[in-house]
């Protein structure tokens, strides 16, 4: 593993002084909560700040929302509903997410820096996010006209069945990829003809805050509206609000559990991207160099925060040896270090509290008798101390039942298994709580659809992982969520259906 950053204290000095040039640069001049088209400040007149990860330095005092501000924003959401965009045209609607789309691309460089400072993440990696989040607003304005109802005419009845916006939206959103998962929520929400009240994670509000004030000129006052602040605060009204007539939530299977339960106070529509711990399966035929590559890539991917990360590697027999020397050389290969240098391949974790939190599975998985082959701590490297890294590790030797391999680390940490029994292999692979993804590697295409079918997942890659595709449903199994992002079906999970029964007699 090597830094390419300055060694010691010089290094950490030239890492500080990059992040403050660059929070010079692209910094939200606006940071209150985004109400009825406005930057407001908090009702109780709070802040919050949110940390630069790498540096551990305040970025910005950001508007703590509460219940007060979440009632104020759906009532105007309400309000702008009412009064404005239930009467736009699917024509109009698509117009207002193509302009979304176009003025996101024309910010990606700010935007991606800006989600780098804010979350740790490689600014190559940020990069790929924010064009992702310009094509979701530009597929779902493909889709916003596609509305087909149905008419029926038995005798003397003539029924016709439509489908209607719910008109408010409430949407929580994690700190993992913030932008795109603004853009997976608000997209498709929009185009079926929806306001929103949007919650960001308080570890990464920047990006929302910074695209709702792009796009303040191009969408009517109140459709779209950001409440930042604190789960247990902000994020509960909105999941909990009783005019808020569809929850979407991204976050940990956990939390998605209580606000299934709240949403059923209200009987509320919910849909619920939630945890994963995913397989990614090695048959012997595979080419070992592209194998690594592609397990690297699936578990390492924005430091394995990563709802769909591949932190379950089982590996034939017959190649795990050199598969699993690939791996380790390919870790040793990885540049960590100051996540806006374009050649940094894995950034910090988004927060000390993760970083605690992969700590202490790494050390539940030393004391259930894990062996780690590369990695297993924080980096040495002195220039990195200020910031919240942990080094790529691989884990072998677990019981299948041990918690590391059953829960959701969120951090660069594979854990390994050998096998040469097919059967007791799918048993095991699928032998979580969770159903988000999978992953098989094999040239043999029979084989590789066999083995897609027998995991229990939502989403599965052959010979590829990561890559989503609009168009492609994305969601869990299980205990992995319920409903589908990025496909024409996302649509419908923003529309309810009304049957309009007329008598001819
Ligand atoms: P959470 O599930 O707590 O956070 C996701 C979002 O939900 C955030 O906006 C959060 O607010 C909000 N939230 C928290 N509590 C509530 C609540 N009671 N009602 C409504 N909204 C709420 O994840 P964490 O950030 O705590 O991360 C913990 C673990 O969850 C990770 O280590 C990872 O394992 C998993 N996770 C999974 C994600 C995925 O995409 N599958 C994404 C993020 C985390 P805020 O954080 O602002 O307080």
């Amino acid at each position: 593993m090597s830094s390419q950053s300055d060694s010691g204290d010089d290094g950490r000095t030239a890492i500080r002084q990059r992040h403050h040039d660059t929070a010079d640069e692209v910094l939200p001049d606006r940071t209150g909560l985004y109400v009825g088209g406005e930057f407001v400040a908090a009702d109780a007149g709070e802040t919050f700040d949110t940390l630069d990860p790498t540096t551990g330095e305040v970025l910005e005092s950001v508007a703590r929302g509460r219940e007060a501000d979440v009632d104020r924003a759906v009532e105007v959401a309400w309000s702008a509903f009412d009064s404005t965009w239930a009467d736009y045209s699917a024509g109009r609607r698509q117009q207002v997410l193509t302009e979304i789309a176009d003025i996101i691309e024309e910010h990606v460089d700010e935007l991606a820096r800006l989600e780098t400072l804010d979350n740790g993440k490689p600014v190559s990696e940020a990069t790929i996010d924010i064009r992702g989040a310009a094509e979701q607003f530009r597929y779902f304005a493909g889709l916003v006209r596609e509305n087909p109802g149905e008419t029926m005419s038995e005798g003397s009845r003539y029924g016709q069945v439509i489908k209607e916006p719910y008109g408010v939206v409430g949407q929580v959103i994690p700190w993992n990829f913030p932008l795109m998962m603004a853009s997976w929520k608000l997209a498709p929400a929009l185009a079926a003809g929806n306001c929103s009240v949007l919650k960001p994670a308080e570890e990464t509000p920047l990006s929302a805050l910074r695209l709702a004030e792009l796009i303040d000129e191009i969408v009517p006052d109140g459709v779209v509206n950001v409440v930042p602040g604190y789960g247990e605060e902000a994020g509960a009204a909105v999941t909990g609000h009783p005019d808020v007539r569809k929850v979407a939530f991204t976050g940990s299977t956990a939390v998605g559990k209580q606000v299934m339960k709240s949403a059923a106070d209200t009987v509320t529509d919910v849909t619920l991207e939630l945890g994963g711990k995913s397989p990614v399966v090695v048959f012997p035929d595979v080419d070992v160099e592209k194998a690594v590559s592609l397990v690297s890539s699936a578990i390492f991917y924005n430091t394995g925060e990563c709802c769909e990360a591949g932190s379950r590697l089982f590996v034939h027999e017959e190649v795990a040896a050199d598969v699993l020397e690939g791996l380790a050389a390919a870790v040793e290969d990885m540049t960590i270090g100051d996540p806006l240098d374009e050649a940094t391949d894995l950034g910090p974790k988004v927060s000390g509290e993760q970083v605690d939190r992969t700590l202490e599975y790494l050390e539940s998985a030393r004391d259930d008798g894990g062996e780690f082959l590369v990695g297993g701590g924080r980096p040495d490297d002195e220039s990195l101390a200020d910031g919240c890294y942990v080094r790529p590790t691989l884990v072998e030797g677990l019981d299948h039942g041990s918690a590391a391999v059953q829960e959701e680390i969120f951090g660069p940490v594979l854990t390994v298994f050998r096998w040469d029994d097919y059967d007791e292999m799918i048993e095991l692979a699928n032998d979580v709580d969770y159903g988000l993804a999978g992953g098989v590697i094999t040239d043999d295409i029979t084989q590789a659809n066999t083995t897609a079918r027998d995991i229990e997942a939502g989403y599965i890659w052959i010979n590829s992982y990561h890559d989503l595709i609009p168009g492609l449903p994305f969601g869990g199994y299980k205990e992995s969520g319920i409903g589908r992002e990025l496909g024409a079906e996302t649509l419908e999970h923003y529309r309810q259906t009304k049957t309009i029964n007329l008598s001819l007699r």
